[in-house]
């Protein structure tokens, strides 16, 4: 009889995924911890019952909430981390050669020690590049107290349930507006707002106030059920968003770096929103 991994993150949806193989479950201080094998996906994490990455599509993801910010920024030395404990993120930032420092905060160790184990198929030798700069807290202690300041600030958070929640409030983005260079951009994994529209909704009325320009983008991640999902997108340097499409190309060529989603034009065309995701983006009637 097949064993079923049966994910309950939105109301009134599940999604089920058949375990072929369980290759490792167990508990750390913070979370439920499983790896598993799926015939489509896989190996697929899922940090207490929700997926978090997959095998078969993790590069989209992982290239599109790095490179958009980064090309679009274009002299992109420092780079803070919050989350990213499957080193997905590292791997793909790391391939900028002009990268100084990634500073990473993760709250749970676990999550490092067992995605150096399990998951090199996503952080390759991402940990123990030496321009790592590795931090075990919570993120948003670390964003309210850290006296460096990034050009880029990537949430790779689970979503806003457990440790995640406080990385979805104004306090965490207060602190991570503090921790931006001038001229910095902020990112942030925002969930599938077909589902989660409240998320994105909250997110964009705790950005707008914060930063000059706050917005989304969007890319279709297989794994996460119900459509496209949506990164926070928040600067006050109001003319990224709209990098030109020729100097986007014109990074991508001369970085060298070889992708399999994203691409200048995929970057440009990730900020065209649905009417009714960018609803979500406005000013409610109550203000
Ligand atoms: N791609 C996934 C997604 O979209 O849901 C996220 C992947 S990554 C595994 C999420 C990481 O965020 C986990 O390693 C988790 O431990 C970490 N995390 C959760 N809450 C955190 C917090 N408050 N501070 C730092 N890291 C946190």
């Amino acid at each position: 009889m097949a064993e079923w991994f049966e994910e309950i993150l939105h109301p009134g949806f599940r999604t089920k995924l058949q375990v072929d193989k369980v290759l490792y479950e167990g508990d750390s201080e913070h979370q439920k911890l499983l790896l598993f094998e799926n015939a489509v996906f896989g190996r697929v994490l899922a940090l207490n019952n929700i997926v978090q990455t997959t095998e078969r599509d993790e590069f989209i993801y992982h290239e599109m909430l790095t490179h958009v910010p980064l090309f679009a920024h274009g002299a992109v030395r420092k780079v803070l981390i919050i989350g990213g404990g499957d080193g997905g993120m590292l791997e793909e930032t790391l391939k900028h050669r002009g990268i100084e420092k990634v500073t990473m905060v993760e709250i749970d160790a676990a999550v490092i020690d067992f995605s150096k184990q399990h998951l090199r198929f996503i952080c390759n030798d991402a940990f123990e590049d030496e321009r790592l700069d590795l931090v075990i807290a919570d993120g948003v202690d670390y964003v309210e107290t850290t006296c460096e300041r990034y050009d880029v600030v990537i949430v790779d958070s689970t979503d806003p349930v457990g440790p995640g929640e406080v990385l979805f409030t104004e306090r965490f983005y207060t602190g991570a507006k503090r921790c931006l260079a001038a001229g910095g951009v902020l990112v942030t994994q925002n969930g599938v707002p077909f589902f989660q529209a409240d998320e994105l909704r909250n997110t964009a009325a705790c950005l707008r106030p914060l930063f000059r320009d706050s917005s989304c983008y969007l890319a279709a991640v297989p794994g996460y059920t119900g459509g496209v999902m949506a990164f926070g997108w928040a600067t006050d340097n109001v003319t990224l968003r709209q990098t030109p499409l020729d100097r986007l190309q014109e990074r991508v060529r001369a970085s060298g770096i070889e992708t399999r989603h994203y691409s200048a034009e995929v970057h440009a065309a990730a900020f065209a929103l649905p009417p009714w995701v960018s609803a979500l983006l406005e000013r409610s009637p109550q203000g």
